[in-house]
Parts: structure tokens; sequence; C-alpha cells
């Protein structure tokens, strides 16, 4: 557990993207409880895909038994298959895009658990709006365990390789606690505009 009551107040929403697999590592499995248990004693809420799949699952069960209230965000085809939590709201929409701009419009910040292609493109997506300038809300990477060791090794020769602009690299934040992370998150709201 890295999570202290502390100083993130400023951030009301995160938005979580994980994985939906249900046999993540035990390891990775307890740091997205961790998290989850973080945004609900920071009273935060939660925004996430909105199912009972693996990692969202586990995240959205920690953040409402610690008082959080979950939103969940999903495709109404998704929806209509997969396992469903009791949480506070949810969110049926017809499209992937309209989820992404739902998930965007309801939150402060971003964070990365691990995750496979469909976190990956969430995560990447929110990015690449930081990048170009279409949004001013933290991404962070939540590198539990050291999952994201070689996506962070990838970046890096990015930027050797002059395809990532060494500001943009800057703006990822990242952090192996999801206390720690939220409190990168927190401070890092401010001045990414100034960068360009
Ligand atoms: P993946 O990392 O490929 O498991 O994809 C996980 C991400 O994609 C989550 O953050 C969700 O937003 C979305 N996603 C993938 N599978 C599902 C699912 N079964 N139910 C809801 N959202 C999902």
């Amino acid at each position: 557990m890295s999570c202290t009551v502390s100083t993130a107040r400023t951030i009301r929403s995160v938005c979580v993207f994980c994985s939906s697999s249900d046999t993540t590592r035990a390891e990775i499995r307890a740091t997205a409880a961790d998290l989850g248990t973080c945004i609900g004693k920071r009273e935060m809420r939660l925004v996430y895909g909105g199912s009972d799949m693996g990692l969202m699952g586990i995240t959205a069960r920690a953040a409402l038994a610690a008082g959080a209230e979950v939103l969940g965000i999903i495709p109404r085809r998704l929806a209509d298959k997969v396992r469903s939590l009791d949480i506070t709201e949810e969110i049926i929409v017809e499209t992937m895009h309209e989820r992404k701009a739902a998930m965007f419009a309801e939150s402060d910040v971003f964070i990365a658990l691990p995750g496979g292609i469909g976190t990956l493109e969430e995560t990447m997506e929110m990015l690449t709006w930081l990048q170009l300038g279409y949004s001013s809300k933290p991404v962070g990477i939540l590198n539990a365990d050291g999952y994201y060791d070689l996506l962070l090794q990838f970046l890096d020769s990015m930027v050797a390789e002059q395809t990532l602009k060494p500001f943009h690299r800057e703006m990822i934040q990242v952090a192996g606690q999801a206390g720690t992370l939220l409190d990168t998150l927190a401070a890092a709201g401010v001045s990414y505009r100034d960068k360009w």
C-alpha cells in the first residue's frame, strides 16, 4: 500500500486504462488494488472502461471499497457481452470514439496500469493529444513491478532516434507506486502549454 492521504486534492477524476486480463501477475494485481484504494482515500472519482474484467474490476472494486465514486464508460456492444459491476454511474455510448471523448471530458488525469493493446492505444492517444496541445491533462504510467520498463526504454530510444522530442518524453509521468504517481500528476497539471 503506497497511499497516504496527501496533497493531490486538485485532481477530481482519475481515468484509469488497464488490462482486461484476469490472469496478470499478483504484484500487478496488488498495484491495481492499491491505485483504486488511493483514489478512494483521496476522495477522487475513478473513471474507467466499465467492466469487471481483469485489472479494471480489481481497481474499481478497491476504489468502491475505499469510498470512491466510480464512473464506467462502455460501448453498448461491449456492455452487452462483458461482466459488469455495481458501480456509481455508467455511461453507455455507441462507438469507441464516443467513449474516448467521454472519458476525456469526465477526467482530469489519465493513468496507465499494465495492459495490452487496448491500454496502449488509450494511453498513446491521450499522450498524442497532449503533445499536440489538444489536451493539457496529465498522463502517467504506473510502472507496476517494472511492467513498462521495455516501453520506457523504447520511448528513450525514440528520443535518441529523434522521432520523439525530449520535452514530449518528459511530459510522460512515470512512477512505480500509485500514491507517488497521483502526487506527480497533481504537480504536473499546469505548465505543459509553456513547452510549445
Ligand atoms: P487491453 O489492455 O487490451 O486488455 O484493453 C483494456 C482497455 O481497453 C481498457 O482500459 C478498456 O477501456 C478497454 N477494454 C478492453 N476490453 C474491455 C472489456 N472487456 N470491457 C470494457 N473495456 C474493455
